[in-house]
């Protein structure tokens, strides 16, 4: 595992995004939404440096590799508030093809949401499937697969307080895990 940004990177990061968001915004009164999983430490942190009046929800997206479907997105939105003529800000964990964005954005204004933008805690630098872009951000980081401060594989190391790069054998470690964990259990005793 090789760290990329420490902790104390994360939090200067974190609150140069709060900056951008507090510049743009000007204490209008905002409503900042989660995206559920990634974001959690990102939002507990990003929220407590914001200035203007906030309400507070939170939104699932969930994207499903099959084999032949590139991985196609579903949103629940049991759990969002009520986000009519509201201006919605979408914190997320990373922007990598974007098509979370893009499908959150399109839900989002669905429910009659005055605005939508995003913040992001990082943005990959890579092509992406989408024209949308984030409109904050608070780091580029190179096209690598990355853990940690929210981020996970397979619902690991979401806690580590950095974001850091795993090696070849942590993510071959990683996915026997997880095909470990879908064998039958062995009831004959
Ligand atoms: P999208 O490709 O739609 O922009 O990103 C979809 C989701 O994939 C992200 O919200 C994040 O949960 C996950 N993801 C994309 N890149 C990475 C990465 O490098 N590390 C981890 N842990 N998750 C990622
Ligand atoms: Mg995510
Ligand atoms: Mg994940």
């Amino acid at each position: 595992m090789k760290v990329l940004l420490d902790e104390k990177q994360l939090l200067a990061g974190v609150r140069k995004l709060a900056q951008q968001i507090d510049e743009h915004y000007q204490g209008q009164p905002l409503t900042v939404v989660a995206v559920m999983t990634g974001s959690v430490i990102l939002f507990a942190d990003l929220i407590r440096m914001l200035s203007m009046p906030v309400r507070v929800g939170v939104i699932q997206a969930s994207s499903y590799h099959g084999e032949k479907t590139a991985g196609k997105l579903a949103v629940d939105t049991k759990m969002l508030l009520d986000v009519k003529d509201r201006d919605v800000l979408l914190v997320d964990d990373i922007f990598d093809t974007g098509r979370t964005l893009d499908g959150l954005i399109q839900t989002v204004q669905q429910l009659g949401a005055s605005s939508v933008r995003s913040a992001m805690l990082l943005h990959k630098q890579r092509t992406h499937d989408v024209p949308v872009r984030p409109d904050f951000v608070a780091f580029e980081i190179p096209d690598e697969f990355v853990v940690g401060y929210g981020l996970d594989y397979h619902d690991m190391y979401r806690n580590l307080p950095y974001i850091a790069i795993l090696d070849d054998e942590e993510i071959a470690a990683g996915e026997n895990a997880a095909i470990l964990q879908t064998l039958p259990t062995d009831s004959s005793t």
